[in-house]
């Protein structure tokens, strides 16, 4: 078994447009390691109305007196900027991914991201 442990972020795109703003879901493949062969599912790539995008982390929803409430399993043991990482190399990966399976519009040769269509689509 590899000591050494490398993680490699896989993307699912959401390209049912539903819910609204989510781009993708995004996984954790490790290899190496004690979690070698294993992935972590349950992040999500959300783009913010206002501009800008947001990571959200596995959770696990539960409800209290019918208000629905929701706990980080992927949480820091310590430092609370310990997230901030993982949510730089998640968004990262993406913009590579983006890149990767970008498409080019056949009417106005313009490229647009995965998932996505062509603005000047009627
Ligand atoms: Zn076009």
């Amino acid at each position: 078994m590899k000591r050494r442990m490398t993680v490699t972020v896989k993307f699912n795109v959401n390209d049912k447009g539903s819910p609204a703003g989510k781009l993708a879901d995004a996984e954790l493949h490790f290899s190496g390691g004690p979690l070698d062969g294993l992935k972590l599912v349950g992040f999500a790539l959300w783009e913010r109305r206002t501009g800008g995008r947001n990571v959200t982390f596995p959770a696990r929803q539960y409800s209290v007196n019918g208000e629905r409430r929701s706990f980080a399993l992927l949480r820091p043991a310590a430092d609370a900027s310990s997230q901030d990482k993982l949510r730089d190399l998640i968004l990262d990966s993406y913009k590579e991914f983006e890149t990767e399976v970008e498409a080019t519009c056949a009417d106005c040769e313009r490229s647009y991201g995965p998932g996505a269509r062509c603005r000047c689509e009627s």
